[in-house]
């Protein structure tokens, strides 16, 4: 099975004003380089999510030394060759300096040996283009720093790379940004351990976050939550999994419980309903802070009534798919319904389609589980005969079954350094807000191809009329009993 660049090619065309095929032969006619100074901390991991980030496009990659600069060492070069085989057994990572023309990035504090360079500090990053010399740094880096500086450099080569339209994008001369602080870096905050913990979405958001955490050797339990199988397409545009795991068909939650060894997962095959029963029937406990990595207002109102103390939600979208978001979201208000009040009535999702399709009520597509003879009695002949043969299937499955795959405007293929942008909000706020829980609630929105800027910040309060509000007294309740 070849490697399917589709979904990040669509992405490329639609921050650019060329069309999809004269892209896909600009972007396999890009060099890019790649030099890493071993002597600086979080190196490694910088290197390996950088390349497998630039892997996810079909351009040449080189992986090179350069003078005065200590190289990787052979274990630490394996591991990196192995994961891009794994993205794509075709396009091999060669070694060596390639021709002028390339686009040449590097992860060190010498803005003298590439294009681009960057390094972690802290939890955050500090990038300088070529002769912008870099500021003093701590040289003391995390994981998550690690995950953030491969995140901005791909950014980077991703405008070289791609013919971005001009009012689509900034080039970054320099930026020292930390998603703790959402200042320059600092000296990196303490890693709370994971108590009580859920992840609801195992997609982009959701294996960058896992990548994240263990890029930050975070320990503990954790609750995964996700209904779907790992696909092809996901190859190219999520954080962790292989071809060889799309080959076959590895639940997103099995795959997330294998790339974090050190952590307790239990898996929960199925959405955040599903969580609230396990939840009410005592299999799991009750989690505290809920990571969101869902992709549909839907699912978000889902999460809201889990009604689980610290929600924090993260987005990709917008138009070219590269805005990036972070809600905090609490019970008694913002919650994420507070931020997300309705689905629009003119949306086409698969649920809606599905309920025009088969005549289920949307209520009951949405609870999900297995269908059932009940489910048909009320039906017209014509919906029923449709049916027949799925009784006993999970309905989430009816959708992909009966060939329906959401409307191309429903539809916002996003890219792995854009989602590990938004999931370095979502673990950047967990880490400032266990060491301060009782922080202002914030909102926080930027687009990718721009990179941080001042005003992307919005406190949040409580929507009035929302659910949060003129049901709080019950939410109280519910949390109660859930606690218990
Ligand atoms: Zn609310």
């Amino acid at each position: 099975m070849s490697t399917d660049y589709s979904r990040s090619l669509r992405l490329a065309a639609t921050s650019s004003d060329t069309n999809a095929g004269d892209l896909r032969a600009l972007v396999e006619a890009a060099t890019v380089v790649v030099t890493v100074d071993a002597a600086e901390p979080q190196s490694s991991v910088t290197a390996e999510v950088l390349l497998a980030n630039l892997r996810r496009l079909p351009s040449r990659l080189y992986l090179a030394g350069a003078a005065g600069i200590t190289t990787l060492p052979t274990d630490d070069l394996q591991r990196i060759t192995q994961r891009l085989s794994e993205i794509d057994p075709d396009r091999a990572l060669h070694h060596g300096m390639p021709g002028d023309d390339a686009l040449h990035l590097h992860i060190g504090n010498r803005s003298d040996v590439g294009d681009i360079a960057a390094i972690a500090d802290g939890h955050g990053v500090r990038l300088r283009r070529r002769g912008l010399a870099f500021p003093p740094h701590a040289g003391l880096a995390t994981g998550l720093g690690a995950v953030v500086t491969a995140a901005a450099l791909t950014g980077e080569a991703f405008k070289a790379i791609v013919p971005v339209a001009a009012n689509r994008h900034r080039t970054v001369d320099e930026l020292d940004f930390c998603p703790v602080t959402l200042e320059a870096p600092c000296a990196p905050a303490q890693v709370p351990s994971l108590d009580r913990v859920a992840l609801i979405g195992g997609g982009a958001i959701g294996t960058a976050i896992a990548l994240i955490l263990r890029a930050l050797n975070a320990a503990g339990d954790l609750i995964i939550v996700d209904p779907q199988t790992f696909d092809a397409p996901n190859v190219t545009t999520y954080s962790l999994g292989s071809c060889a795991d799309a080959a076959a068909a590895l639940a997103k939650v099995d795959l997330l419980a294998r790339e974090l060894p050190d952590i307790q997962v239990r898996g929960i095959q199925g959405t955040a309903h599903d969580l609230i029963l396990a939840i009410d029937n005592n299999v799991v406990p009750m989690p505290r802070v809920v990571f969101g990595g869902v992709d549909s207002i839907d699912a978000r109102h889902e999460i809201a009534s889990l009604h689980a103390a610290l929600t924090l939600d993260g987005s990709t979208g917008g138009d070219t798919g590269t805005r990036v978001g972070l809600a905090e979201a609490t019970p008694t208000g913002p919650c994420l319904r507070c931020y997300y009040p309705a689905a629009p009535v003119t949306s086409n999702t698969v649920e809606r389609q599905l309920a025009e399709k088969t005549g289920l009520p949307l209520a009951r597509i949405a609870a999900g589980d297995l269908l059932t003879d009940d489910d048909l009695t009320d039906l017209d002949p014509q919906h029923r005969a449709a049916l027949a043969d799925h009784v006993g299937k999970p309905i989430c499955g009816l959708g992909r079954a009966l060939g329906l795959t959401g409307t191309d405007s429903e539809f916002a293929p996003s890219a792995a350094f854009v989602a590990q942008q938004a999931a370095a909000l979502v673990v950047g706020a967990w880490i400032r807000r266990s060491g301060d829980p009782g922080l202002h609630l914030r909102d926080i929105e930027y687009d990718a191809l721009f990179g941080p800027v001042s005003g992307m910040v919005q406190p949040r309060r409580a929507r009035p009329g929302c659910r949060c509000q003129t049901d709080a007294a019950l939410i109280a309740r519910v949390r109660q009993v859930r606690q218990q």
